[in-house]
C-alpha cells in the first residue's frame, strides 16, 4: 500500500497492540510510537514486552505500558481484570490490534490432534473475543476507535493442510464483520488486515525452505497498520485489507 501518513498521524492516540513482543506486532508497536502514540503491549512474554517497552522510551516516545497476558490459558475473568487495570492508568483506548497468533501444525485435517485444534482456536479466536469484549468499553470512550483483526489469505480461501489456522481466521473475518455491522453506527470501525507473507518467526515455521530475504520486512507493511489506526481510514469498517495486495498467496516474490 502506498500511504506517507503525517508525522503527527496518532498523537493523542491510545493504541494496544497484541503479540508485541515479536515480528509484526512488535513493529506495528514500534512504528505506532514513533508516530506518536502511547502503546499499551500485550504478550505472553515479560522481558521481551520490556525490550519494546525500552526501545521506544529509547526513542522519546510516550512511555508504554506492559500487559503480561497468556492468551492460551486466558480467561474472561483475566480479560476483565487487564480492562479493569488499564480503566485505572489510561482514560481510554482509541485502537487495539489483534495481532498475536499461533500456527499449529501444518498437516491434512484427517490427522490434526484435537489438543493442537484448541489451543490454536483458544489464542486465535477465544481469547480474541475475550479481549474485544472486555476492552470494547474503553474503546468506546473514544470519539474515533479503530479495531483492527489480523487476518490471512487462508482466512478467505480454505487451503490444503492449513487446518486449524485457516479456519480460526476465516473465524476472525467472520468476528470482524459481525463486530463491525453492530457498530457502523456508533464511533468504533472494525476492520481486517491480511499481512501476505512477512519476514518472521511464524512464517519461517510455515514455510521452512523458503529464502526469507526475499520476503517483506515487519517494517515494509507498516503503511497499511498506520492507514487503518488514523483519521484517514474513518469512514472504513467492515473490510479486510492485504498489506501486499500484489502478492500471491503462498508464493515468494
Ligand atoms: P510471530 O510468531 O513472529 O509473533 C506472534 C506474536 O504473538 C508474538 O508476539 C507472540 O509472543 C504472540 N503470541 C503467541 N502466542 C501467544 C499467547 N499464547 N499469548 C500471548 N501472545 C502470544 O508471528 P507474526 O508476527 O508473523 O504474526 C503476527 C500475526 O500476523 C498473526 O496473527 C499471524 O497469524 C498473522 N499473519 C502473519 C503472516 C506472516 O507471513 N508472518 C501472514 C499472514 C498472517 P512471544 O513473542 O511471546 O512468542
Amino acid at each position: 500500500m502506498h500511504y506517507t501518513p503525517p508525522k503527527n498521524l496518532l498523537k493523542q492516540r491510545i493504541i494496544l497492540v497484541t503479540g508485541a513482543s515479536a515480528g509484526i506486532g512488535r513493529e506495528a508497536a514500534l512504528t505506532y510510537a514513533r508516530f506518536g502514540a502511547q502503546l499499551v503491549l500485550l504478550g505472553r512474554t515479560e522481558s521481551k514486552l520490556q525490550a519494546v517497552q525500552a526501545k521506544i522510551a529509547a526513542m522519546g516516545s510516550l512511555p508504554a505500558h506492559i500487559v503480561t497476558l497468556d492468551l492460551l490459558h486466558t480467561t474472561p475473568a483475566q480479560c476483565q481484570q487487564v480492562a479493569d487495570d488499564l480503566t485505572a492508568q489510561i482514560p481510554r483506548l482509541d485502537g487495539v490490534l489483534h495481532n498475536a497468533g499461533v500456527l499449529g501444525d501444518i498437516a491434512p485435517m484427517i490427522e490434526l490432534s484435537m489438543t493442537m485444534w484448541q489451543e490454536v482456536m483458544h489464542v486465535n479466536v477465544n481469547a480474541t473475543v475475550m479481549l474485544t469484549q472486555a476492552l470494547l468499553p474503553l474503546l468506546l470512550r473514544s470519539h474515533a476507535g479503530t479495531l483492527v483483526f489480523t487476518s490471512s489469505s487462508v482466512g478467505r480461501t480454505g487451503r490444503a493442510n492449513w487446518g486449524a489456522y485457516a479456519v480460526s481466521k476465516f473465524a476472525t473475518e467472520g468476528i470482524m464483520q459481525v463486530l463491525a455491522d453492530e457498530y457502523r453506527s456508533r464511533n468504533l470501525r472494525v476492520n481486517c488486515i491480511n499481512p501476505g507473507g512477512t519476514r518472521s518467526k511464524m512464517r519461517a515455521a510455515a514455510f521452512p525452505h523458503e529464502d526469507s530475504n526475499k520476503l517483506k520486512t515487519p517494517a515494509d507493511i507498516m503503511p497499511l497498520y498506520l492507514y487503518l489506526m488514523g483519521d484517514d481510514s474513518r469512514f472504513k469498517t467492515g473490510m479486510t485489507f492485504d498489506a501486499q495486495p500484489h502478492r500471491k498467496p503462498g508464493a515468494i516474490v
